[in-house]
C-alpha cells in the first residue's frame, strides 16, 4: 500500500475510497477515510441533535424532574461523553440514595398496630393508617407520612386520655364523678379559668387552625366546624371523653395538612427559583434586566417573608412592564428597517431596468451608425445617444441621492431606537423611584403605604408616618446653584436612609418633601426615630466645595388611628410638620 504523506494525496486517495466503496459521501465518512489513510485516530463523534431531542421528550413535570432534565441539558451542551456521563451517574446515585427503606417501614407498621398503645385502640390506628393510604400516591410523600404516623403513635403513647379529661375536667370545673353542668362563665375563681380555658380552645381553633384549612380539605374544615359547635356546648365528663377523642383524631389529621403546606411552600419557591434562574439565562444581552435579576435571585435565596415576596413581585411587575415595552419598540424598529430595505431593493431595480433600456438604446443607435449613409444621419443619431445618456446620467445622480437618503433615514433610525431603549431603561427605572434620589416616589409610595396600612389592620400593629419638609431649600438653591441643591436632596436621603431601620420606608413625596414609613412604630419612638435623623444630619455634613453645609429639616410624624384612612393619617403629620415651620423650623412634633 502506497504512502500518503500530502495532505492533497490522502484528501484525493479519501474521495476515491469512498467512491470504490460506494459510501454515502458526507463529511462523516469522509474524515473516518481520511484518518483510516492518514492513521489518525477518529474522534467519535457526539450526537448531539440525537440527544436533544431524547431529552426533549423526558418529562418535566415536577420541580425535581425539571432539575434533573436541566442537568443533562447542561451536560450535552458541553459536548463532552464524560460530561454526560458524569450528570447521569450523579441521577443514579440520587435515585439510589433516596430510595425508601419501605421493608422497614412496614415491619415497624405491623408491631405498632398491635402494640398496646394507651388511649388509642388498634381500630383507630387502622383508620388514620386508611386515611394516609388514601390521602397520598406520591410514594416518596406515602413514605414520609406512614414514618410521620408511626412517630406519632409512639408520641402518643405515653398519654392517657383518661387523665387528660381528668385534668381538663379540674381546670374546666366539671365534678368528674356527677353529672357536670356547663361550666359557668363567672370571674372569680376556678370556674373563671374554666371560661378562658374554653375561650382560649375556641379562639385557637377557630382563629388560628380554621383559617389554616381555607386551601385544604373540605372534609377537615367540616369536621372543625362541628368541633367548635361541640366545644362550645360540651357538657359533663362524657361529651368532654368524646371531644377529647375527636380532637387527638382531627389533630393526627391536621398534622398531615401541615406538612403539605411545607412541602407546598417548598415546591413553589423550587418553581420561583427555577424562573429566576431561566429567566436571567435568557435576559444575557440586556444589562438592565440581568440587574434587576441578580436582586430578584437575591430576594428569593433569604428566608421568606411578605414583606420581601411583596418586594420581589414589584420587581417582577417592574420587568415584565420593561420586557413589553422593548419588545414593541423592537418590533417596530424591525418593521422600519424591513420596510426600508424593500424600498431599496426597489430602487435598485428601477436603476437596473432604465440602464438595461439605455443599453438596448445605444446598441440600437451603435448599429444604425455602422450602417448610415451620411454624415447628418450620423449626426441625428448621435443626438440621440446624447439626449438618452443625459437621462440615463440624470436618473443615476437622482437614484444615488435617494439611496443617500436612504442611508441617512436607516441611520437615524437606529440612533432613534438606541435612544428609546435607553430612555425606556431609564423610565422603568423610575416606575416607583425617584430619578434623582433613588426614594420612592409618589406612586411607590402610595403602593407602599396602601401595603403597610393592610399590614397594620391584620396584625393590630401601629404604623407612623412621618413628613418633612427641608428648611430653607430656596435659599440654598440660590447662593450655591441648582445643581448643588440636587446633591443636597441626594445627601439627605443617603443619611436618612442610613438612619432608618431596613423595614421602613422613604419616599419623595415632592421638590425638598420627603415622606417616612415607620412599620409597628408607636407615636413616641416614631418622633425619636426622626429626632436621630435630624442628629445625624448635624453629623454628616452636606459638602459642597469643601465647605460644610448643614441641612435641616421640620417634621411632623403621625400615628395611623385604628379606622384613620391613611390619607388623614398624612394631613395630620402636615400639619405637625407646618407646626414645626412655625415654631421656629428644624424640630419634629408629634401631631
Ligand atoms: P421652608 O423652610 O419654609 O421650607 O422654605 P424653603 O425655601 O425650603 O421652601 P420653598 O417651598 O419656598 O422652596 C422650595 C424650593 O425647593 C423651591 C424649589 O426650586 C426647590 N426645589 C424643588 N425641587 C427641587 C429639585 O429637584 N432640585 C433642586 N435643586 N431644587 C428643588
Ligand atoms: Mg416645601
Ligand atoms: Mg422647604
Amino acid at each position: 500500500m502506497p504512502d500518503f504523506n500530502q495532505p492533497s494525496e490522502i484528501a484525493r486517495e479519501a474521495l476515491l475510497r469512498l467512491a470504490q466503496r460506494r459510501i454515502a459521501p458526507t463529511p462523516d465518512n469522509y474524515l473516518t477515510l481520511y484518518n483510516e489513510i492518514s492513521g489518525a485516530t477518529t474522534p467519535e463523534i457526539f450526537p448531539e441533535k440525537s440527544l436533544r431531542s431524547l431529552l426533549s421528550s423526558l418529562p418535566r413535570t415536577t420541580p425535581d424532574q425539571l432539575k434533573l432534565v436541566r442537568s443533562l441539558d447542561q451536560a450535552v451542551d458541553s459536548r463532552n461523553w464524560s460530561t454526560l456521563g458524569q450528570a447521569l451517574g450523579g441521577i443514579l446515585t440520587r435515585i439510589g440514595a433516596e430510595q425508601p427503606n419501605w421493608s422497614g417501614v412496614l415491619r415497624e407498621l405491623m408491631v405498632q398496630i398491635e402494640a398496646r398503645t394507651v388511649g388509642l385502640t388498634p381500630a383507630a390506628k387502622r383508620e388514620s393508617l386508611d386515611h394516609v393510604l388514601a390521602s397520598c400516591t406520591n410514594p416518596e410523600l406515602l413514605h414520609q407520612r406512614l414514618q410521620s404516623l408511626l412517630r406519632s403513635w409512639s408520641r402518643n403513647r405515653a398519654i392517657d386520655d383518661r387523665e387528660l379529661v381528668g385534668e381538663m375536667a379540674s381546670v374546666a370545673a366539671i365534678p368528674a364523678s356527677t353529672p357536670a353542668v356547663t361550666p359557668p362563665v363567672a370571674k372569680t375563681g376556678s370556674a373563671q379559668t374554666a371560661g378562658d380555658w374554653r375561650e382560649l380552645v375556641l379562639h385557637l381553633l377557630e382563629g388560628g387552625i380554621a383559617p389554616l384549612l381555607t386551601d385544604s380539605s373540605s372534609e377537615l374544615a367540616a369536621e372543625l366546624t362541628q368541633i367548635i359547635a361541640a366545644a362550645r356546648s360540651v357538657n359533663g365528663t362524657e361529651q368532654l371523653a368524646t371531644l377529647v377523642t375527636r380532637l387527638r383524631r382531627f389533630t393526627y389529621r391536621l398534622q398531615f395538612v401541615a406538612e403539605d403546606q411545607v412541602e407546598l411552600r417548598q415546591a413553589l419557591l423550587q418553581l420561583l427559583q427555577l424562573l429566576v434562574d431561566n429567566i436571567d439565562q435568557l435576559v444575557v444581552d440586556d444589562q438592565w434586566l440581568h440587574g434587576q435579576m441578580v436582586l430578584v435571585a437575591d430576594l428569593v435565596g433569604q428566608p421568606l417573608s411578605l414583606r420581601r415576596l411583596d418586594e420581589v413581585e414589584q420587581r417582577l411587575k417592574d420587568l415584565i412592564y420593561k420586557q413589553s415595552a422593548l419588545k414593541k419598540n423592537l418590533t417596530d424598529a424591525e418593521g422600519k428597517l424591513k420596510a426600508m430595505l424593500a424600498s431599496f431593493v426597489d430602487r435598485l431595480a428601477d436603476m437596473s431596468e432604465a440602464s438595461g433600456l439605455y443599453h438596448d438604446k445605444i446598441e440600437k443607435c451603435a448599429s444604425r451608425i455602422g450602417s448610415a449613409g451620411s454624415i447628418s444621419e450620423i449626426t441625428d443619431e448621435l443626438d440621440v445617444v446624447m439626449s438618452e445618456t443625459r437621462i440615463i446620467q440624470i436618473n443615476t445622480i437622482r437614484s444615488r441621492d435617494e439611496l443617500n437618503e436612504m442611508r441617512t433615514r436607516a441611520r437615524e433610525a437606529e440612533e432613534e431606537v438606541g435612544r428609546l431603549q435607553q430612555e425606556l431603561a431609564e423610565a422603568s427605572d423610575m416606575v416607583r423611584q425617584d430619578a434623582l434620589t433613588g426614594a420612592l416616589n409618589r406612586k411607590g409610595m402610595d403602593e407602599a403605604l396602601n401595603k403597610e396600612v393592610s399590614r397594620v389592620r391584620r396584625h393590630r400593629s401601629t404604623l407612623c408616618i412621618a413628613l418633612l419638609d427641608i428648611d430653607n431649600f430656596k435659599k440654598l438653591n440660590d447662593t450655591l446653584g441648582h445643581d448643588a441643591g440636587d446633591a443636597a436632596l441626594v445627601h439627605l436621603t443617603r443619611v436618612v436612609k442610613e438612619t432608618i431601620r431596613p423595614q421602613d420606608t422613604l419616599a419623595r413625596y415632592g421638590g425638598e418633601e420627603f415622606v417616612i414609613l415607620l412599620p409597628d412604630t408607636a407615636l413616641a419612638d416614631g418622633v425619636a426615630a426622626m429626632a436621630r435623623v435630624q442628629r445625624e444630619l448635624t453629623r454628616k455634613f452636606f459638602m459642597h466645595q469643601n465647605e460644610k453645609i448643614l441641612i435641616t429639616f421640620s417634621c411632623g410624624v403621625a400615628e395611623i388611628g385604628t379606622e384613620e384612612p391613611p390619607g388623614d393619617t398624612l394631613k395630620r403629620a402636615d400639619g405637625a410638620m407646618y407646626l414645626a415651620k412655625r415654631s421656629g423650623k428644624n424640630r419634629v412634633l408629634a401631631a
